[in-house]
């Protein structure tokens, strides 16, 4: 397979997320995308190779949710309130897959300690050889169920932040993000369409966990203008000690 670069595309970072990546970070998420096309004729990672879809659907994509916190960092920007209440150190995404949104998140934040989760053994060992080969060393990688890893006490309530992308319905995405995240700290759920229906079953099952909900994020993407929500939860209170139930449980009968 021909092996094409990315388009930096600055102009449409700044247009949209307000940021754009510095000249080190470019050259990671180029490094991101070959490690991924080379790792996908192993193991199969995912459909998106071709070099705009890479752009538009795993980087743009991935650092859209985290748009609250990518501020410019002189007070320029127009971060919300409730954003800049949450002061983050310890991230941990949840299903990530091929590494998305962790991976993305851990170039354009170098000092946030990220924590890759995801219950395919194989891909977890993909990503830490990944995260290495990069030197991305605030980034480890876990091969764990969420329902397991909700329970264990070096994790449970342990993080800032908890991100959620493609990993089912929104239901048992709440369930696995909101006990691992601090009181104080956000779960976000990366959404494509989002439904009335959607925003009350969060509302309802967020204040199950001790969460509650906070914002709802619409964005268009910027190359093929397709649908996005980002959703916002805080934690508000500690979680009953019976969530996250037994593994399988969250999905098959969603709260
Ligand atoms: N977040 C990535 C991958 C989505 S595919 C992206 O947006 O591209 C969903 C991933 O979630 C799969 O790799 C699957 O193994 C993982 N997953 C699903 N349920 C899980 C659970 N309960 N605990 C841990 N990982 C889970």
């Amino acid at each position: 397979m021909a092996i094409t670069g990315l388009a930096r595309r600055d102009e449409i970072w700044q247009s949209t997320l307000g940021w754009q990546p510095g000249d080190a970070q470019w050259a990671q998420f180029q490094a991101l995308y070959q490690g991924i096309l080379a790792g996908n004729e192993q193991i199969n990672l995912t459909r998106l190779t071709e070099p705009d879809d890479f752009w538009e659907k795993h980087l743009w994509d991935s650092l859209s949710g985290l748009w609250p916190w990518l501020g410019k960092g002189d007070g320029s920007d127009q971060r919300p309130d409730w954003a800049q209440s949450v002061t983050i150190a310890q991230v941990i995404d949840i299903g990530t897959g091929a590494g998305f949104p962790g991976l993305p998140a851990a170039i354009a934040y170098p000092d946030w300690t990220i924590t890759l989760l995801d219950a395919t053994q194989k891909k977890i060992r993909f990503l830490e050889e990944l995260a290495l080969e990069m030197g991305l060393t605030q980034v480890r990688a876990i091969a764990d169920r969420a329902e397991s890893l909700g329970h264990r006490p070096h994790h449970r309530g342990k993080y800032d932040l908890a991100l959620l992308r493609a990993v089912g319905p929104v239901s048992p995405c709440v369930e696995y993000g909101l006990p691992l995240v601090r009181v104080g700290g956000m779960a976000v759920l990366y959404r494509g369409q989002w439904t009335p229906e959607e925003e009350a079953t969060v509302e309802r099952v967020a204040a199950q966990l001790g969460g509650e909900l906070t914002a709802v994020q619409s964005w268009q993407t910027p190359l093929t203008e397709g649908m996005r929500h980002c959703v916002y939860l805080r934690k508000v209170r500690p979680s009953p000690g019976k969530f996250p139930r037994q593994p399988g449980l969250p999905a098959k009968k969603p709260l």
